[in-house]
């Protein structure tokens, strides 16, 4: 293992929908692989806490199918299997009645000593409210930690209403927004790469960059949760929260320490910087789609949420005047493919005669999503006597370079339930950033609520709507294939 282990305090994660889809294929796995490591305090206890009326060796059983079906097999120690179900313990509690907060007390006072205490909501948003007042209401709050998944509200008030109920039981010090976006390795390569090098910094700004392409499409359309997706459809389930974030990251001024406040301080300003959006200027800016077939599976045969989405981003800063930030994403796209793509400003003079086209623009390409890594596109000149032939080449920093070694690439949720113990904010989302982000989508939406248009349709396995096409062929520009 090449990675350095940094032993976390004891602690009790009480894991509300702890029998849940999230639970069962990213928590409780990431949790074994952290075990698997010796980072666990031989203290540390897991409490699923869900409506389900299950006891501790039902949810032990849950556990291990958890990590029968989601840790490879080469990385299954049966006794650490065995060492890392001891620490589950189970609490029924259905929110919704009173009954079940007193058994979670009983189960939390019976602590062997001091520990750190979080909270991770990993159940639908409608239970947000109702838990951290359950929490508060029973005194279970006090100096607890809480996550939170998304969504944070359907938009600007309502996320400023639950933000409110949230903050009345927990001080923001406490609180863990996620967005695992964040969470990905790559990602936290793209801040390593622009503020551990000099390389690149004086590079990353207006002069230098034409444009930057924000992509992430997925292959699959909505499947059951059809119902659940029609009342948010891809700005409220993708933009608002995972492009928003990468965009930030991507743009913002070097924070003065890797530190959650100075780094969230950053983002904050990205975010407010957006060019507002709204009326005429947000139907210009943006296209929306929707595949052939999704109104049958959101079972709305009505349906006016897009499936699909592409929007032209402007930062209005000394920094980023001039460069669009595109940003796209969709379900039922030809491939499965997350990526933030830096395009560089062509050189200013061609000197080589001959060419048969114009040379490519350098690319930085930040893919998080298959085969997570960077890749810098270069020009060279191809090998060979005869002529001054050019070619493309990447400069892979990618990860599975190191494939073949015991080297595991781990999971977001990994990393990220494991900085709650350790206290760490930097990679959460404060507050006032998902206000601010709500406040740049709402009039988006709003705009287009007004129009009464339809998406466009288009076909499963497409690169999405002609629209988003035309965008950015009416700029002089394209979007990357997507490729698998
Ligand atoms: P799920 O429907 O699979 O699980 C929901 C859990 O909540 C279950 O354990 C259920 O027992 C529990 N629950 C439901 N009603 C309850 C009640 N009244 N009282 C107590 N417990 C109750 O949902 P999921 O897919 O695991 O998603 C959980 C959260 O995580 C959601 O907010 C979702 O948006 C978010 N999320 C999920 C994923 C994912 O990959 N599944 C990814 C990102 C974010």
């Amino acid at each position: 293992m090449s990675h350095r282990i940094i032993p976390v305090d004891p602690f009790d994660l009480v894991i509300f929908g702890g029998t849940g889809d999230l639970s069962r294929r990213k928590l409780i796995p990431g949790l074994y692989h952290r075990d698997a490591d010796g980072q666990l305090p031989e203290e540390a206890r897991i409490i699923g806490c869900a409506r389900t009326d299950l006891d501790r060796e039902g949810f032990r059983a849950l556990a291990r199918q958890a990590v029968m079906d989601h840790v490879a097999a080469d990385h299954r120690d049966p006794q650490v299997v065995e060492r890392f179900l001891a620490r589950f313990e189970y609490v029924t509690n259905d929110v919704a009645d009173d009954a079940g907060w007193d058994a979670l007390r009983v189960m939390l006072e019976a602590a062997s000593g001091p520990r750190i205490r979080v909270f991770y909501l990993s159940v639908g948003p409608s239970l947000f409210g109702p838990i951290v007042e359950g929490l508060h209401r029973h005194g279970l709050s006090q100096g607890a930690r809480l996550v939170v998944e998304k969504p944070i509200g359907h938009d600007g008030p309502s996320a400023a209403a639950l933000n409110d109920t949230i903050g009345a039981a927990f001080d923001e010090s406490r609180v863990y927004r996620i967005d695992h976006y964040l969470g990905k390795e790559t990602v936290q390569n793209l801040v390593a790469l622009r503020f551990a090098n000099a390389l690149f910094e004086p590079l990353w700004n207006a002069r230098h960059v034409d444009h930057v392409q924000i992509t992430v499409a997925e292959s699959l359309g909505v499947e059951q949760r059809g119902p659940y997706y029609d009342r948010a459809g891809a700005m409220r389930d993708m933009v608002q929260n995972h492009l928003l974030q990468l965009l930030c990251l991507t743009a913002m001024e070097p924070p003065h320490h890797f530190e959650a406040n100075a780094v969230r301080d950053e983002k904050l300003k990205v975010l407010r910087a957006l060019k507002p959006l709204s009326g005429h200027e947000a139907l210009a800016a943006s296209a929306r789609g929707q595949y052939h077939g999704y109104a049958d599976e959101a079972q709305n045969p009505d349906s006016r949420t897009e499936s699909f989405v592409a929007l032209k981003a402007e930062i209005g800063t000394w920094r980023w005047a001039g460069t669009p930030f595109y940003l796209r994403t969709g379900k039922k796209l030809r491939a499965r493919l997350s990526e933030i793509v830096v395009t560089f400003r062509r050189t200013p003079h061609q000197i080589f005669p001959d060419l048969d086209a114009p040379l490519a623009p350098n690319a930085l390409i930040i893919r998080l999503q298959p085969d997570e890594g960077i890749t810098l596109s270069i020009t060279t000149k191809d090998p060979g006597p005869g002529g001054f032939r050019m070619r493309e080449t990447p400069l892979d920093m990618s990860f599975g370079a190191r494939a073949g070694t015991a080297w595991r690439m781990p999971d977001a949720y990994e990393r990220l339930v494991l900085d709650v113990v350790r206290g760490n904010q930097t990679l959460f989302m404060r507050r006032d950033e998902v206000e601010a982000a709500w406040a740049w989508v709402d009039p988006i939406i709003a705009a287009w609520e007004a129009s009464g248009a339809t998406p466009e349709a288009y076909d499963p396995g497409s690169d999405g709507p002609y629209g988003a096409l035309d965008m950015l062929s009416r700029e002089g520009r394209r979007w990357r294939v997507l490729t698998p």
